[in-house]
Formats: structure tokens, sequence, C-alpha cells
């Protein structure tokens, strides 16, 4: 019959209205602002910084990941330093301009620490255009138990592989610490050349051992002892020649305090300081400086294991992205290391 269709819908929005006057549940509206809705789990909107105790110790690390996949570009993170001039695992700086911001989640995604996640707050007018959704560092903390009560199960899910990788860590710690030669020992009495030996339980293939073996040998190098008549003599001063700083190659700067530990520093200006140094501190100058951990390892632990082969893989670098990937991919091949 024409026009049941028509007839068909009406009755149902009748129904609907009429049984609203009994039965709350027909209501599709509610009395916002007076009355309020509680979003479901899967509403997001813009990203809020996770911590777990206090909001002065942020689960981000500052290792700028985010800042880089953020598509339209609004987030900005400056690293934290303390007094020496160290980096500090921690953000200095954390704005994000909500006003930019797209929702697209591709931070949360990125983040390797589960450091920062979406929010589900709405309200957030504001009569200032152009500073007033730019949040700060402050304004983006949330507790652990905040983003618990707007995700439960997102957050319990988050909970439990942090809890599992933490403990994987901890079974592991012992053996994750690179196997450097121990520190030259002080001065003898008899200048003989302290041998840097690769320890026979060391957990490396023989071309591994074969290459670190190599590389110790040619740092251990030390100027051939005069004969002397007198002992004593030779002995007071075979000191001085034997305290010497050891040759770079011996000590090679993988310290925090290397000049070009430095995330603030450009890839070029990094390979630049540390021009002429030794494979590992060339490694340790391409990685992204952020200890981020990312890779597993800090900037210092997966260059050395690059360098001794134990790590084949040179695009792990997070912050360091394709540049540094690539940079790492020549400075092994240049020094005949396959990756
Ligand atoms: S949600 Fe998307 S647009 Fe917003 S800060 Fe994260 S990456 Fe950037
Ligand atoms: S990716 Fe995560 S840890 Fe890294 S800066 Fe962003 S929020 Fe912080």
């Amino acid at each position: 019959m024409l026009g049941s269709a028509l007839l068909e819908g009406m009755t149902v929005t009748a129904k609907n209205l009429i049984g609203s006057y009994f039965d709350k549940d027909r209501l599709t509206t509610i009395e916002y602002p007076e009355e309020r809705k509680a979003p479901e789990e899967n509403y997001r909107n813009f990203p809020f910084l996770v911590f777990d105790k206090d909001a002065d110790h942020l689960r981000c690390v500052a290792c700028k990941i985010c800042e880089m996949e953020c598509p339209p570009q609004c987030i900005y993170i400056e690293v934290m330093r303390d007094e020496n001039n160290k980096v500090v695992k921690q953000p200095k700086v954390f704005d994000i301009d909500y006003s930019v911001c797209m929702s697209c989640q591709i931070c949360v995604e990125a983040c390797p620490f589960d450091a920062i996640k979406m929010d589900q707050e709405y309200e957030l007018a504001h009569d200032n255009r152009f500073t007033g959704l730019l949040v700060n560092k402050k304004g983006l903390a949330r507790s652990n138990e905040y983003y618990h009560s707007i995700k439960p199960t997102e957050a319990a899910a988050v909970d439990a592989a942090l809890a599992e990788e933490a403990a994987k860590k901890k079974k592991t710690a012992p053996a994750a610490k690179p196997a450097v030669a121990a520190a030259p020992k002080p001065a003898a009495a008899v200048p003989a050349a302290p041998s840097l030996t690769v320890p026979a339980d060391a957990p490396f293939s023989p071309e591994q051992r074969e290459w670190l073996q190599k590389f110790l040998s040619q740092a251990t190098v030390v100027a051939p002892a005069k004969p002397s008549a007198a002992p004593a003599a030779s002995a007071d001063t075979a000191a001085p020649a034997a305290e010497e700083p050891p040759a770079e190659a011996e000590n090679p700067d993988l310290t925090n305090d290397a000049p070009w530990h430095d995330p603030d520093k450009d890839l070029a200006s990094r390979m630049g300081l540390a021009k002429g140094k030794p494979l590992p501190v060339l490694l340790y100058a391409a990685m992204g400086q952020t200890d981020c951990t990312a890779c597993g390892y800090d900037c210092k632990g997966y260059a050395m294991a690059l360098a001794a082969g134990n790590e084949k893989d040179p695009g792990l670098c997070v912050p360091g992205a394709d540049e540094t990937a690539a940079k790492v991919k020549d400075l092994l091949e240049a020094a005949g290391i396959k990756v």
C-alpha cells in the first residue's frame, strides 16, 4: 500500500514518544549539561601523560618518538638535564597543542613506554584561541589510577604488560651488561703491558670473539719498557709511563659525558665530534642519544652490542630512525662487520 513504510516509521516514533514518559530507556537524548553520560571506554579525544607515583616522575623518558611521529606536529618536547648537563630521562618541557591535535592516537601507538594515552575529557572550550588549548607537562599529567578509571580494560592490560617486561628485565639484568674488559690496572713496578682478554665464558661466537679480541689487543699497546740498571729507579721512571692515559682505542669514550651524547645535536655534528674515534664510539655517536631503551639497550649498550657483533639489527634506534640506521649500517660495513 502506498505510504505504508511512512506510517510504520511514524508508529515507531509515536511509540517511543509516548513510551519515553513511562520508560527512561526509550529516551535517546539527555539534558546536557545538567545530565552527563559516561563515554564508552573506547572513546578518545586528546592525549595525556601517565605517572605512577607522582606527577614529577612521569613514565615518559623524553625519547621524542611521539614528537617525531605526530602527523600535525603538535607535540613539543625538551629533554631535562641535571646540574652537570647530563640528560635526565624526563621531559623538561612537554607541550601538546590540543587545537592542532587530530586525535589520531599515533603518539600512543608509537610510545614504547606506555607513557602517553588518550583522554576522554571533552569539556575543553576556551576563550583564548591561541594559547588556551596549549597544554603543558603539568596540565597533561594524570595518574595511572585516573587511566584505570576511564579505560579499565586497556589500563589493566598495560599494567600486566609492564609488569611482565619488568620481570623479564630483572631476570636478564646481569647478562645484559656489555662484556667490556676490566679497567686497566694501576701502574705496576714491572712495566708489562696489561693484557685485556675476552673472558673464556663470555657469550660470543668465534667470529665475535676474534673481532673483540683484536679490538682489545689494539687497545693494550704500551710503550716498551726501557732497560735500566737500577731496578728501583726503573720502577720509579716506569710508573709515569704506565700511568699515561691509555690510547683512545683502549678507553673509548662511551660515557654519558661524551660530547656527542647530546640529543640536541644533529647526527652530522655528533659524527663530526666523534671523527677518528674507534668503532664503538662512532656507533655510539650515531645513536639517538636519548637512552630511551626502545632498542632493548641504552645508547652505549646498543653501540657495544653492534660493535661486538652480538646485535645484528642496525635499525633498532627509534629516535634516530632511518638516519641512524643508515649511518650504523655504513659504519659496520666499513669495519667489515656483516649486518
Ligand atoms: S593524537 Fe595524533 S595528532 Fe594528537 S598528539 Fe597524538 S599523534 Fe599528534
Ligand atoms: S614516545 Fe612516550 S616516552 Fe617517548 S617522549 Fe613520547 S610520551 Fe615520552
